[in-house]
Formats: structure tokens, C-alpha cells, sequence
């Protein structure tokens, strides 16, 4: 399946799953070394077409491949999806989702603290909420990237939640995973404080993760 589709067909999955509704949210997709796929602006994820999908450098630029076609705008959040692919040359596709339980929680501003061993799939011993500054701004990217230091997935304030991966199955996974841990998370808020483990017991998760699940550092 080309790249294009893959990146069609996530849009629609994360709709389908309820993860994305209307327009908000977007993905991207490693095409090369300094090139990206991105889903465009101010379209409804369902009706994402291979032929709305933009193409993009990494200095910015939109590649225009078919000149005759009117070009769609790339997402308005394209800037945070060009940076993460600048500094983390492992990551090969890029969901960002306003989904109802990472969003919640992004709302009050919290890390998602290691309160259930999952939390090392974000690659670290939390994942992290980064402040808040306005959409498809350079002060945004540039927070999403100090969130995402040692992490694969990382909460934007009163905003949403950025999952990477190695590809855009490993991206959509990964974004699964933190809504169904910020849901958890959620639900232990309401009725107390959870139990957090310690250092030594995340890392212990980590430590295996690392072994047979993370394809990243085998
Ligand atoms: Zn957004």
C-alpha cells in the first residue's frame, strides 16, 4: 500500500475509532530523509483523499507533484510534524489527536505519571503534558519537542496529544494506548490518588519493553 494511502487510511481509522472528530487532529507519514506526507488543513478526517494530501520538506516548503491539481493547504499544526521529523530521524509517522480522555487530562495540565506499568510504552517513566502555546505556532513545536525529550507520545496543554512511531501503524498504536492510559488515569483522579511506582519498578517495565517490544532500539 503507497504511503498516501496509509496515511488516508489512518485518518479514517482514527475517526472511525472516535480518536479524531471533524476536522481537529492530523497525522503525517516519513516519505524520505527530508520529505513528509501531511494530512490538509480544515478537512474532516473522513474525507481525506490520497489527493489532499500534502507534500512537504523539512525546510517547510510544500513540493507541489502534480501541478495541474489545485493544491490543498497542509494542516495548520504542519510545524510540530516538521520538527519532530527534523530532531528524531527514527520517527516515521506522526498522529495528533484532540481525543476526549488525553485532551481531558491535558485540560488540567498533568503529566500522565507512572501510576500503571503501560506508561513506559511512551518510551520513558511518565509522559509528559507540555504547557500550553497557540496552535501552529514555532512556540508550540518548540515545547512539543522538549515534551517529547526520551518519549515517544507526549499531551499538549489544553490542546492534545502527540504519539509517535516507526511507521503509521506504530504511530495509531501508540495513540490507543495513551487515550486508554489517560482514560485510566482519569477514572483514578476521580475517586483518589493512585499509587505510583517507583523508579526502580518503571524502570524494571522499561528494561523489558526495551528487550522485545521497542523496535526502535533493537
Ligand atoms: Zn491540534
Amino acid at each position: 500500500m503507497s504511503l498516501k494511502r496509509q496515511l488516508v487510511e489512518a485518518a479514517h481509522e482514527l475517526d472511525r475509532r472516535g480518536l479524531n472528530r471533524g476536522s481537529s487532529g492530523n497525522c503525517s507519514v516519513r516519505i524520505s530523509a527530508d520529505r513528509f506526507l501531511v494530512t490538509p488543513s480544515a478537512v474532516p478526517s473522513l474525507e481525506v483523499t490520497q489527493e489532499s494530501i500534502v507534500c512537504m520538506n523539512l525546510g517547510g516548503d510544500v513540493i507541489e507533484d502534480s501541478p495541474n491539481l489545485q493544491q490543498a493547504e497542509p494542516s495548520s499544526e504542519w510545524r510540530f510534524h516538521r520538527d519532530i521529523y527534523r530532531k528524531h530521524s527514527g520517527v516515521g509517522a506522526i498522529v495528533h489527536i484532540h481525543s476526549t480522555f488525553a485532551t481531558s487530562l491535558s485540560c488540567l495540565r498533568r503529566d500522565i505519571p507512572a501510576f500503571h506499568y503501560m506508561v513506559a510504552v511512551g518510551g520513558g517513566t511518565d509522559i509528559r503534558c507540555a504547557p500550553y502555546a497557540t496552535f501552529g505556532t514555532d512556540e508550540l513545536s518548540n515545547l512539543v519537542l522538549q515534551a517529547l525529550d526520551g518519549r515517544r507520545a507526549c499531551l499538549l496543554a489544553n490542546h492534545g496529544m502527540i504519539a509517535t512511531g516507526v511507521n503509521l501503524s506504530d504511530a495509531v498504536r501508540l495513540s490507543i494506548e495513551v487515550e486508554a492510559l489517560a482514560q485510566q488515569f482519569l477514572v483514578c483522579l476521580s475517586v483518589g490518588q493512585p499509587s505510583i511506582l517507583t523508579s526502580e519498578e518503571i524502570r524494571q517495565v522499561l528494561a523489558k519493553f526495551s528487550n522485545y517490544q521497542n523496535p526502535r532500539q533493537k
